[in-house]
């Protein structure tokens, strides 16, 4: 039987799984290019406990080499903190979607939930509030988004690609798609078990309302009321409507007597320059110190170009929650105790580290890695390898890692967030 028929027969495949390194011997003896493959008698055991000859599903494999096949360093039994927008349910409506990654789904992820949404041009995401603080990144197109501050002052603002907002927990928002093709963006919530389908809708609200309170408390007759009482008994949630007029406009019939609300709900991070810049990426911190509206969510936007690594580091106030904006990447999670594991992610990915753990990100692709590391916390606070061993006794950090003072003199004396720089 010639060579190449004897790999496409599943029961010669299997026989050579099971003899293991004697069947791989002989075949390679059969066959000169086999022969070539075979590095070494020792290597040839580990080759075949590789092997995977049942199902597979190939593209998640493909999408997470590091999951199939681990790095030797990887050890222990560790929670998964690894998710994916792409495999989450979208609820569609008319006027846009919506799909969520929480604890539900997602236990690691305790203190963070995420939602990514799209709006059509004039789609609405209903006037509402939420038990939690939203933060936002715009991914693509604009929105116009509104608010009332704690004075009921208003706040109407159009923001793009790369822009934020923050609406503190209870604060009354609402965001609508602008042209010419509407938005997508992700929110992010300090508390896990934030959810999409448990926000106080005003539509909602104003149709569980007995008709004669609602007309009653707006001094209304109740028959000009009685249309609210034809919303679906959820409430609109997300809906089609027109393209909101003139941003001046807008913010001109929302002010109505009162100033416009001087707190800023959004942050232009379009225009901010970089927190770190290296040669090998860029960091954006976003916080309490230059956005002081957003006290319970801190952020991190994080650039590293092919090649680069996120140096090793930990945070020690709070959990990081990632999102993996563009490009490919890995990281390992130290878990302390001989526990370690890696894991790919790639573009609408979500990623979990709990305070404290060490871990890096590692550009694995060929273009730029973006993401986010999200806190629930006043202010982003990092620590690195690099700059606490090269602020250390020389000699202590050389007993520890048996290194030379050669090679610790050649470690970076400060903080570098993205290496090698
Ligand atoms: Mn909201
Ligand atoms: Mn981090």
């Amino acid at each position: 039987m010639p060579q190449d028929e004897a790999e496409q027969q599943p029961g010669v495949a299997r026989r050579r799984l099971l003899t293991g390194t004697a069947s791989y011997l002989a075949t390679a003896m059969l066959n000169p290019a086999h022969a070539q493959e075979l590095p070494s008698a020792e290597k040839a055991p580990r080759n075949q406990s590789r092997t995977d000859p049942g199902p597979e599903n190939r593209e998640l494999q493909a999408a997470s080499p590091n999951a199939f096949l681990p790095p030797e360093t990887d050890h222990g039994e560790v929670q998964t903190f690894w998710n994916s927008f792409s495999s989450a349910h979208r609820r569609i409506q008319e006027g846009g979607w919506s799909r969520q990654v929480t604890v539900e789904d997602f236990p690691i992820s305790k203190d963070i939930a995420g939602v990514n949404m799209r709006l059509t041009a004039g789609g609405i995401r209903e006037l509402h509030w939420h038990n939690a603080a939203e933060w936002a990144l715009m991914l693509t197109g604009r929105a116009r988004i509104t608010a009332i501050d704690d004075e009921g002052r208003s706040f109407v603002k159009d923001v793009g690609v790369n822009d934020l907002w923050f609406f503190p927990t209870g604060t009354p928002h609402s965001i609508q798609g602008l042209a010419p093709d509407g938005c997508e963006f992700l929110l992010v919530f300090d508390d896990g078990k934030f959810s999409e389908g448990n926000t106080t809708l005003i539509s909602d609200w104003a149709r569980h309302t007995p008709r004669e309170v609602l007309a009653k408390n707006f001094g209304v007759p109740e028959s000009e009321i009685a249309p609210v009482y034809t919303v679906p008994p959820e409430g609109h949630y997300i809906f089609q409507q027109a393209v909101p007029p003139a941003l001046e406009e807008d913010q001109r019939a929302a002010a109505g007597s009162k100033p416009l609300s001087p707190v800023a709900f959004d942050f232009a991070m379009h225009a901010m320059e970089p927190t770190y810049k290296t040669k090998s990426g860029e960091v954006r911190v976003i916080d309490s110190r230059n956005f002081p509206v957003s006290t319970t969510i801190a952020a991190a936007h994080v650039v590293v170009k092919p090649g680069g690594l996120r140096e090793l580091h930990w945070h020690q106030n709070a959990d990081e929650w990632q999102y993996y904006v563009q490009g490919r990447g890995r990281m390992t999670v130290f878990f302390n105790g001989g526990k370690a594991r890696t894991q790919d992610f790639n573009a609408g990915d979500v990623g979990y580290v709990p305070r404290t753990f060490g871990h890096y990100i590692e550009n694995t692709g060929n273009t730029d890695l973006i993401f986010l590391e999200m806190f629930k916390a006043p202010r982003f606070e990092d620590l690195s390898l690099s700059d606490w061993i090269s602020h250390t006794p020389p000699e202590l950090v050389m007993q520890h890692l048996k290194i030379s003072r050669e090679t610790l003199a050649r470690i970076p004396k400060r903080k570098l967030p993205v290496v090698p720089a």
